[in-house]
């Protein structure tokens, strides 16, 4: 039986927090490959101000080519109507059966579980990886998780990665007010904003 993690996010730029966290679950569940999957219109963030799908995607292939394990999905920025998590992990099960599937977030994004569409199905149907995140210190987060999990009837890991205090949202900040963004992210990254000029000031 094949392991699959799913990483879903914006991804408005992808940088290294991403990537580590989702390298290091990789190991740690020992795990067949990762999909990132870029959000198209999330339910929580307007469009307006959201990098296009088409760069964002673009930009999560370039940071994760060279990873063997690494893939890309474009399943939720192919169309263009919202797209829920449960939907995606669906389509994941439907497309690869016999296969189990880690849904791998920050402790930022799990704790707004009960905002998600069907938390429960969710975990009814999928094992959620918790990674700790800078910056987001949770007072007792394990019995936050274990509450979660008891009440959707699942099962929550908390995991530990090597802790990188990046944002995307810093990132964009600091490409609108010239400051550096090198080493926060893959350089290939960095070229392609360069080259298309995202997050500057004039057309944000
Ligand atoms: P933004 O600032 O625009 O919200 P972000 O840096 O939070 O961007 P997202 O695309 O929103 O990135 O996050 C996708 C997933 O990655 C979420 O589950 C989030 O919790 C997790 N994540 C993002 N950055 C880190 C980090 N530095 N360490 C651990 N997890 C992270
Ligand atoms: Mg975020």
């Amino acid at each position: 039986m094949k392991k699959y993690g799913i990483m879903g996010g914006t991804f408005d730029p992808i940088h290294f927090g991403h990537l580590v966290i989702a390298n290091e679950v990789l190991n740690l569940f020992d795990l067949d490959r990762i999909i990132f999957v870029p959000t198209g219109t999330p339910p929580h963030k307007t469009s307006k101000g959201l990098t296009t799908s088409y760069h964002r995607y673009m930009m999560t292939q370039f940071a994760t080519m060279t990873h063997p394990f690494f893939d890309v999905s474009d399943f939720e920025i192919r169309n263009d109507e919202i797209s829920y998590t449960i939907d995606t992990l669906q389509h994941f099960r439907d497309s690869y059966p016999n296969s189990k599937f880690y849904f791998i977030t920050g402790t930022d994004a799990v704790l707004e579980l009960s905002t998600w569409k069907d938390p429960e199905g969710m975990l009814k149907i999928f094992t959620f990886i918790a990674v700790n995140r800078p910056g987001y210190v949770i007072e007792n987060l394990d019995d936050k998780l274990r509450e979660l999990a008891d009440r959707y009837n699942g099962e929550i890991y908390a995991v530990n990665a090597p802790q990188l205090q990046i944002s995307s949202t810093d990132i964009r900040n600091r490409i609108s007010n010239g400051r550096p963004i090198k080493y926060l992210l893959p350089e290939t990254v960095e070229l392609y904003i360069l080259k298309n000029r995202l997050y500057q000031k004039s057309e944000r």
